[in-house]
């Protein structure tokens, strides 16, 4: 029997009702499968824990996160309106990636037969990309300050870092991800045309290293216009490549163009392993709809996917994404997003039905 240690931050607003229902997933998987077993820690990481005792984690955090022997993570989401967002998502998600060295923030964009995209004539063939973003420098690499706050003469600046290793690494990543899952082209996401300098250095690397891979066709293009292009064009997408700030916008608005941002999931990855992985939806912690029960746990469901797969449960991560597909296409239950009446709870055990009526078959 194999058995994975996770370790679980439900976090902040629908984090909590979200996660709920990804790990009930996986834990009955796990039961139904009979292969693999997960012991799980959970953490009460988050506002709450901010507001009582000053910190969004305890010092040793990471520390903990290091050493516990987790093979994964998974996390809920981060924000509060009761805290401004920089302090709750450098309080808790940014130094994960960046202590962890999950430089790769896997998220592909599907439009599942049964979900209606908000694009009219498009169809599940049309919408099938995989962003990779670079999760770890560029705009969110955290240098910066502020001088003379408060006063007029206040200068606010927030530094751009670019590295040729950081660079390099996740446009082959993007790369060996195509070759590996049989993908046939990858774009790059980029704006040399006004950063002359971050920007073009990206442009090089990324002309280096695709000379690398003639199997697999490359091309840029400036990220203003490639926006546009995921609306009108979605088809003619299938891996990019995008800096950090880059691929956050991107895959929100691939999110919706799929049906809904309750559906997107998110892998951020150490490759090397020499770190524990995290996991976890790319949406925010949606303080609007937030304690009603109405969250859709799907990207929380598939995130768990994400990570079976990168655990090496590939039977079971197909098995789990077959019964996702399954019952998005049947449409019988769905949350509001999807234009449903279904609980978070309902739509969760009707994912967890699914999987053991596969496994019975
Ligand atoms: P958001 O993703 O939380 O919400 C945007 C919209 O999408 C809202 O209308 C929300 O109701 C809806 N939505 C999101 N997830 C949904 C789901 N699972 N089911 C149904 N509807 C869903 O983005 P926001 O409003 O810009 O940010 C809210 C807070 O979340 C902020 O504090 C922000 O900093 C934080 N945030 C955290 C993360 C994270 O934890 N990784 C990511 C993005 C934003
Ligand atoms: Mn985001």
């Amino acid at each position: 029997m194999r058995r994975y240690h996770l370790a679980v931050i439900p976090g902040d607003g629908i984090g909590p009702e979200v996660i709920t229902e990804s790990v009930q997933t996986l834990v009955s998987l796990a039961v139904a499968h009979g292969g693999f077993h997960f012991d799980i820690q959970q953490f009460d990481w988050g506002t709450e824990r901010y507001l009582r005792e000053g910190a969004m984690m305890p010092a040793d955090g990471l520390t903990t996160l290091e050493r516990g022997g987790f093979d994964g993570i998974l996390l809920g989401s981060v924000g509060d309106p009761r805290v401004p967002d920089h302090i709750t998502l450098w309080g808790l998600i940014l130094p994960i990636r960046q202590a962890f060295d999950q430089y790769v923030n896997l998220r592909p964009l599907r439009l599942f037969p049964g979900v209606r995209s908000p694009l009219a004539g498009k169809h599940p063939k049309d919408i099938d990309i995989v962003c990779v973003r670079e999760n770890t420098e560029g705009e969110y690499a955290g240098a910066g300050g502020r001088v003379h706050q408060g006063t007029e003469d206040e200068v606010a600046i927030q530094t751009t870092i670019f590295t040729h290793m950081g660079v390099e690494r996740i446009v082959r990543y993007a790369f060996e991800y195509a070759r590996q899952y049989g993908r046939k082209k990858v774009t790059s996401a980029t704006k040399s045309n006004s950063m002359q300098y971050t920007m073009v250095f990206w442009d090089e690397i990324f002309r280096q290293v695709a000379a690398e891979y003639p199997d697999v066709a490359h091309e840029q293009q400036l990220i203003d216009s490639l926006a546009a292009r995921f609306v009108a064009h979605p088809e003619s997408l299938d891996v990019v490549v995008a800096s950090n700030l880059f691929g956050d916008i991107l895959t929100d608005l691939g999110a919706a163009l799929s049906g809904s941002l309750g559906l997107a999931p998110s892998a951020n990855l150490n490759p090397q392993r020499r770190y524990p992985s995290l996991f976890q939806a790319i949406h925010g912690s949606a303080p609007d709809i937030a304690g009603k029960g109405i969250a859709n746990p799907l990207a929380s469901i598939w995130s768990g996917q994400l990570m079976l797969d990168f655990l090496g449960e590939h039977e079971a991560a197909a098995l789990l994404m077959r019964a996702i597909e399954e019952v998005l296409a049947r449409g019988q239950v769905r949350t509001p997003d999807l234009g449903g009446t279904a609980t978070t709870r309902q739509f969760g055990f009707a994912i967890q039905e699914q999987v053991q009526s596969q496994v019975a078959q």
